[in-house]
């Protein structure tokens, strides 16, 4: 007995000896009306190089390049002993501090005043920090433990802090086990009102989901009653996986920013995710149910590409842009489940069907494969650019397009295995695969998949690796279109055409003005490929003057659509420096389509509706 407590106390002091000293931050809100913060970040047992400490360039979950160090301000840096140091700028995201005894404590300042979940704000009424954009970090220090001591202002009536970080005894200090979990963890410091509920796994275990609420109105039956409807949502949601995954820091926390100021916006993270409503009320039952399209998409993460996560995402790389094979799946398949796992736990009657019309429409659909959309994302998740894009006729987003292979794949799955097989048991057999296999350590995940990956789990699943082949090579690689009609045809939905006999130019933004129609509209949209606009010349900044020798009006550019495919019109247009030319536009049939639920026309047939039953049907027994 005695022999083991001996043992036991070495083991400590191993674990003690061998465990780094964290990096530590206490935050502060001298002035919050001023909308900044301040920050002591200290380094301790440093090395006898110089430290390098930067700033983030990007955010988990929003692929586009971000400039956080643009908010630092009065950044100043001393030794352990307190000795100022010199702060050296090394580039446009970090500094360098050399001169140190071991320890250097930066302190800094930093704005924000944008609610989302990508950047950070500060005002009266709370502090809403998405991390990376908000705190320092080094590069060297990734595997330290983290510890951050909030400090709110006096009299502001902050009550906590909500966030998937770590716990400790002083409710307004937390910990990360190393700088992945923390750059992942929001934080949302304010007047919280708090609810919550549990799920229980296939083995009896308990889940915890918290809900943490910073409105202007909600109370705590509002907040109780919004958690009864998500836990019938995260009910059905984990039906799909046949699990609820181990939540390291005990529980799985939605934090709403509701406040009018906000953005719209929601961000997936490990433990957590952050969504924004501006002004959204929670009084009513109808406010709740508005919470929920957002909250069932970034809920769904929870196991879609937090744990079941593509290999190019792992680890996050806080200093670039982050470039996918698969946000068609990490993003797009969890796009297609938000609103048909609120169906199924009756919290909606809408379809999960319209990314099907895009699909088939989409100017960008036929330039660039799903694959590539996903490579796209660095330039279009909010991103800017100053000069002009072309994503109007180039770009087809992987949310929509992603939920458009979700429908056609879940939906193909159904017909060739007469129901045996769904996309569940595509995302329940890539579960137990990749994301249900424990983290090496929280933050992290043990075994992310490639695009490879994907398709040998499709060709195992339904044991036809060609068919697996062939869908990828057509659909995701490809740029070709499902047939949807088809398909929803065996739930008894009809896809058609919504003018069948009408003729169409392309779709072409166009102003009327008094010299003619000026092609691209304010906003300079370009003209699609493929369209007979696009053959017969046109494009952004053009202006059309005649249209069969008439003056070109915006009545007389719809009428063209009157007529029959295959009427020629001839055009007499400007380009931008005033010469004119003659051209001609061959209409095309049109493209628009639509879905038409089959009973408004016939009763269901008894296949149709066992078919959409077991398809849109909640699968809780
Ligand atoms: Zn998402």
């Amino acid at each position: 007995m005695r022999l083991l407590v001996v043992a036991l106390a070495v083991a400590l002091i191993t674990v003690h000896a061998q465990s780094p000293a964290p990096v530590s931050y206490v935050v502060t809100f001298p002035e919050p009306e001023h909308h900044w913060m301040q920050v002591e970040v200290t380094f301790p047992e440093l090395g006898p190089t110089p430290l390098r400490t930067r700033m983030s360039r990007s955010s988990p979950g929003r692929y586009a390049v971000h400039e956080f160090a643009k908010n630092v301000f009065a950044i100043e840096a001393r030794d352990g002993r307190g000795t100022a140091l010199a702060v050296e700028r090394v580039d446009a995201d970090s500094w360098r501090i050399a001169g140190h005894d071991g320890t250097v404590r930066v302190t800094y300042r930093i704005f924000g005043d944008h609610v989302d979940g990508t950047y950070m704000a500060i005002d009266t009424t709370h502090a809403h920090l998405n991390t990376p954009a908000a705190f320092l970090w080094a590069d060297d220090l990734a595997s330290r433990p983290v510890r951050i001591r909030i400090v709110p202002p006096v009299e502001a009536g902050w009550t906590g802090v909500a966030t998937q970080l770590f716990t400790t005894p002083d409710p307004w200090t937390f910990t990360a086990p190393n700088l992945q979990y923390f750059l992942d963890s929001p934080l949302e410091i304010a007047d919280l009102v708090t609810g919550g509920f549990t799920l229980h796994t296939p083995t009896g275990e308990t889940r915890a989901f918290r809900l943490a609420v910073h409105a202007l109105d909600a109370t705590q039956a509002d907040v109780d009653a919004l958690a009864g409807l998500v836990e019938r949502l995260a009910r059905e949601q984990a039906v799909v996986f046949g699990d609820v995954p181990a939540l390291e820091p005990g529980a799985y926390t939605i934090l709403l920013d509701l406040v009018p100021w906000a953005d719209s916006d929601g961000m997936e993270h490990r433990n957590s995710t952050v969504i924004t409503i501006p002004g959204l009320s929670l009084r009513t039952d109808e406010g709740r149910r508005s919470a929920l399209p957002t909250i069932s998409h970034e809920m769904f993460h929870l196991w879609n590409v937090e744990r079941l996560r593509p290999a190019d995402l792992e680890p996050f790389d806080f200093t670039r842009g982050n470039v996918s094979c698969c946000l068609w799946l990490a993003e797009g398949f969890t796009q297609y489940y938000g609103p048909l796992l609120l169906h199924r736990a009756g919290l909606s009657n809408a379809l999960p069907i319209g990314s099907a019309i895009a699909a088939l429409t989409a100017p960008g659909r036929r330039v660039r494969s799903a694959v590539e959309m996903s490579q796209q994302a660095t330039f279009a998740d909010a991103a800017v650019s100053n000069d002009a894009h072309d994503r109007s006729r180039t770009f087809f987003s992987y949310y929509t397009h992603g939920a458009a292979i979700a429908l056609g794949l879940d939906l193909a799955l159904r017909d060739r295995t007469g129901g045996r097989l769904s996309l569940d048991d595509y995302m329940r057999q890539l579960w137990r695969t990749y994301g249900a296999v424990p983290a090496p350590a929280p933050g992290l995940v043990a075994r992310p998949y490639t695009l490879a990956d994907l398709r040998q789990t499709l060709g195992a699943l339904v044991d036809d690796q060609a068919f697996a082949d062939d869908f990828f090579a057509r659909y995701i690689e490809g740029r070709e279109a499902i047939d949807y009609r088809r398909l929803l045809a065996l739930a008894g939905f009809v896809l058609e055409p919504v003018a069948p006999t009408g003729a169409w130019p392309g779709e072409v933004a166009i102003t009327e003005t008094s010299g003619g129609l000026v092609v691209g509209g304010p906003a300079g949209t370009l003209v699609p490929f493929d369209t007979p606009a696009y053959a017969a010349g046109l494009d952004t900044g053009d202006r059309i003057v005649t249209i069969d020798g008439q003056p070109a009006t915006r009545a007389a550019w719809e009428a063209l659509r009157r007529g029959t495919p295959g009427d020629s019109h001839a055009l007499v247009i400007e380009r931008r420096d005033g010469r004119r030319a003659q051209t001609t536009l061959t209409m095309a049939a049109d493209p628009a389509r639509r879905i038409v639920p089959a009973e408004s026309r016939r009763p269901l047939t008894d296949a149709e509706r066992a078919f959409r039953d077991a398809w849109l049907g909640s699968r809780i027994r």
